[in-house]
């Protein structure tokens, strides 16, 4: 767990050490990925709500990942390029933005009589019918929804950057 605090001096850092003043830091609302490089903008970005569960460790290098990025320029993707950068800055995770983070952390589970899935952080208050099977609410097509328990092994898998 990680103060959000400590990450935004990091952050701050990181930036005015590899890149410029038309760089800025701030924290986003995101739950599917912990960091983004808004090249648009020039701001690099990470989840309030992951970095504020993340260890230290995993949240700098999501941030050595964004600033890699805003050093290889936007067409790098993840290629040569931005490989470099990472490697350079101490990155030694992978090329992915851990998009799958929020759902193998999410607690709840639900599925639909035809067996698609969906999850969920809080509890639903009301009953959901599943999209994938019906656009507007069919109580023909309501998830079921269950509780699991995310042992501490899983959630540090789910942080393990890939
Ligand atoms: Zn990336
Ligand atoms: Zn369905």
């Amino acid at each position: 767990m990680s103060d959000l605090h400590r990450v935004r001096v990091w952050a701050d850092a990181l930036i005015a050490l590899h890149l410029d003043e038309s760089w800025a830091f701030g924290f986003d609302n995101a739950k599917r990925r912990a960091g983004l490089c808004d090249f648009g903008r020039r701001r690099i970005s990470v989840s309030r709500y992951l970095a504020a569960r993340y260890d230290d460790d995993v949240n700098h290098q999501t941030l050595l990942h964004e600033v890699a990025h805003a050093l290889a320029g936007p067409a790098a993707g993840h290629g040569p390029r931005w490989k470099k950068a990472a490697r350079e800055l101490g990155y030694t995770g992978g090329t992915t933005h851990r998009g799958e983070t929020a759902t193998e952390l999410a607690r709840w589970v639900g599925v639909c009589p035809a067996g698609h899935v969906a999850y969920r952080h809080r509890k639903a208050t009301r009953t959901t019918s599943c999209a994938l099977c019906a656009p507007r609410f069919d109580a023909r097509h309501v998830f079921t929804w269950t509780r699991r328990e995310i042992t501490p092994a899983e959630r540090l898998a789910a942080m393990t950057p890939r």
